[in-house]
């Protein structure tokens, strides 16, 4: 039905763990030996018999002592693998991988064998799969088609402490299912809390006063050294915080760099790798980056063993923050900021922002230079800022678009979903906010008293954020699903159109044969349609300076896309060159985002009125399109607008005419 699960790539165990994170130690007794190593080891017996007397448990370590490696091998040597499958869940799909390679090594076995990973897009797992690592974002999903989750027979909410939306949301999911499951006589759903943080009575009190086990982590001395003045520029003296370590300290001590995203985190590889060149008698210099949208080969990289003489530079997202763990960190470089996601209530618009990190944040990095030996953590920021910060991160549920949650709680029989039994309630304001773009996009029948409409029950089956499943729903009145889907795969993958610094200039006459008078998104069509003519010729996209891999990602979401659209009975038509029909589907979903001229030549949010621009990377940066949808808000020094698509204002209209009747849309511009 519409609420099918969506049907994933599967993949074919690889053939040799050669190639995972834990090559670097791949050999069995090494193996064994780091494994009984780690704190959480002396705590197995312990560990067990809470596992198997107890419904629900907290466990509290530090990052590296164990506990997501270790703990679900436990619960499958303790037997709870016998009745269903040990479920772990995990923030981030880069962490959700890399686990479950460095347990399949563990076990043995290959990746989808019996350790396997889910995450979006993508499912490596098979019949034997025992202990299935997953981002917490597919569990969501999953308890779509299985609201009691009865696949499973433990749920290990891992990470907990970075009090992502969906593990928070979970947290009343699995709650609300163990306690069905009692009643119906089911068997036990045993829920297991996981967290690098102490502040855990919450959790506990949550869950009627569960146990808690604590860890005793190793962690030796960090020396923290602040900044002397506040510094204008943290990339810049990040920058040159390392290249003065690199030149100081000994080789094979490895530096750790925290900055915000992926852009800046390449362009520090790239200058860093250049200072490296010109330093003589200096260690040689490997430095790797490290974020989410990394390809996963690459991604391992950082957990190669340094080569002896030479010195590793990690430069990372928060990713490194607790979900990965790193080897041998001798020194942190802490540029004291993050990107993280924004809401504003009332607008529905959600936004990117570089914002200061949390003083938990803080000591969380510092922590990743004492793991093996004592350490020093270099803050590029004041005494005075770093008391300035707040003291802990506020939970993603509190101040990030509820849409998509909202939807997910509805279809999965939640009919109440303000007063849901959430461990953090989110602003009342915001679920209004919510539900209301529901109602709006046509999802449920009021924003008073949601029911879910047929059309919502449909949304929901695509795993995408109820804008884009609208966009393509009505693509098919216009007779164009298969353009629409191209772009919205497009825009599910990564980056596609590179604009490296040092080529930029061919980078942008290569890309001038694809790029369309509609804007990003069109452009980003006429990509694929080369793509495919050429019928993914790799030596083309390194010619036309388009990320290959990040391609060949987004032929596959297609993919996937298409076949839910089979599932839902969606006619796939095309409109050939005619954007026209493209554009009236996407602006059917997106007219939430959406941007008109001011007399004044600006841009302004519609009906909400905020003075927004164009992004300098968009094909439509320099002209001044009178209407436009975008698909997302990055705030730096401005708020600048990305994947910009030129619509018609009527469109908009025909879209939502409640919404624009109280949301002034000045059609004459
Ligand atoms: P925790 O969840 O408590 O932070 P983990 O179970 O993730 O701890 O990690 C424990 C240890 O397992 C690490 O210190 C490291 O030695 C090893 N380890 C974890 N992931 C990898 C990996 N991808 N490659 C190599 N070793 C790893
Ligand atoms: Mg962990």
């Amino acid at each position: 039905g519409a609420n099918g699960e969506p049907p994933l790539k599967k993949h074919k165990p690889s053939p040799s763990p050669s190639h995972g994170p834990g090559a670097a130690s791949a050999d069995p007794a090494t193996i064994q030996r780091q494994r009984q190593a780690l704190p959480v080891y002396r705590l197995q017996a312990r560990l067990t018999r809470e596992l198997t007397s107890r419904p629900t448990l907290i466990l509290i370590g530090e990052t590296g002592s164990g506990k997501t490696t270790q703990v679900p091998q436990f619960c499958h040597q303790a037997g709870l693998t016998k009745t269903g499958l040990v479920g772990v869940t995990q923030p981030r799909r880069v962490a959700a991988m890399s686990l479950a390679q460095r347990v399949a090594d563990e076990m043995a076995c290959t990746v989808g064998q019996k350790v396997g990973y889910s995450v979006r897009f993508e499912d490596c797992t098979s019949t034997q799969t025992k202990i299935k690592y997953m981002t917490d974002g597919m569990l969501l999903r999953e308890a779509i088609s299985d609201h009691l989750l009865r696949r499973y027979s433990t749920i290990i909410l891992d990470e907990a402490h970075e009090r992502t939306v969906h593990t928070d949301v979970l947290f009343g999911i699995v709650k609300k299912v163990q306690k069905i499951r009692r009643a119906k006589n089911l068997p036990e759903l045993k829920i297991v809390v996981m967290s690098a943080t102490m502040d855990v009575d919450h959790f506990s009190r949550y869950f009627g006063g569960a146990p808690v086990v604590y860890l005793q982590g190793r962690q030796f001395p960090v020396q923290v050294y602040y900044a002397k003045q506040p510094q204008e520029d943290p990339v810049f003296s990040s920058l040159v915080s390392v290249t003065q370590l690199h030149q100081t300290a000994p080789a094979n001590q490895d530096v750790l760099v925290f900055l915000t995203g992926q852009e800046e985190i390449e362009s520090m590889v790239k200058n860093l790798r250049d200072v490296g060149k010109d330093l003589p008698g200096c260690p040689r210099l490997k430095v790797v980056p490290l974020y989410a949208s990394l390809p996963v080969q690459q991604q391992m990289e950082v957990f190669r063993e340094t080569p002896p003489g030479q010195r590793k530079v990690i430069v990372s997202t928060n990713v490194a923050e607790t979900s990965v763990t790193l080897p041998n960190i001798k020194f942190v470089v802490d540029s004291g900021m993050v990107k993280a996601r924004h809401h504003q209530p009332g607008t529905g618009l959600e936004m990117l922002r570089v914002q200061k990190i949390s003083q938990a944040q803080a000591w969380q990095r510092t922590g990743r230079a004492g793991r093996q030996s004592a350490g020093a953590c270099y803050r590029v920021y004041t005494r005075a800022e770093f008391d300035a910060m707040s003291r802990d991160t506020v939970p993603e549920i509190q101040r990030c678009s509820l849409a998509s949650v909202t939807l997910q709680l509805l279809t999965i029989g939640v009919k109440d979903v303000r007063n849901f039994d959430f461990l953090d309630r989110p602003d009342a304001g915001a679920i209004d906010g919510a539900l209301r773009e529901l109602q709006l996009l046509g999802a449920v029948t009021s924003a008073e008293q949601p029911e879910l409409t047929p059309l919502g029950r449909r949304m929901a089956s695509f795993p995408l954020d109820p804008k884009f499943a609208r966009a393509i729903l009505a693509s098919k009145d216009h007779g164009c699903t298969e353009e629409v889907v191209t772009i919205i795969a497009l825009l599910s993958a990564d980056i596609i159109l590179l604009t490296p610094p040092s080529n930029r200039e061919a980078a942008l006459a290569a890309r001038q044969k694809f790029v369309a008078p509609e804007g990003d998104m069109m452009t980003l069509l006429n990509v694929f349609r080369g793509y495919r003519k050429v019928q993914k010729n790799k030596e083309w996209c390194r010619e036309n300076y388009l990320h290959e891999r990040h391609l060949a990602h987004a032929a596959e979401i297609r993919r996937q896309l298409l076949q839910l659209c089979a599932q839902a009975q969606l006619t796939v038509g095309s409109s050939g060159q005619n954007t026209e029909p493209v554009r009236r589907s996407l602006a059917a979903g997106l007219f939430p985002c959406a941007a008109q001229l001011t007399r004044d030549g600006h841009h302004v949010t519609v009906g909400t009125n905020q003075k927004v621009h164009i992004h300098p990377s968009s094909t439509l940066f320099m002209t001044r399109p009178a209407c436009v949808i975008f698909t997302e808000l990055v705030q730096t020094s401005k708020k600048y607008m990305r994947g910009v698509c030129l619509v018609d204002p009527d469109w908009l209209l025909d879209a939502a005419p409640e919404y624009f009747r109280t949301h002034r849309l000045h059609v004459e511009s």
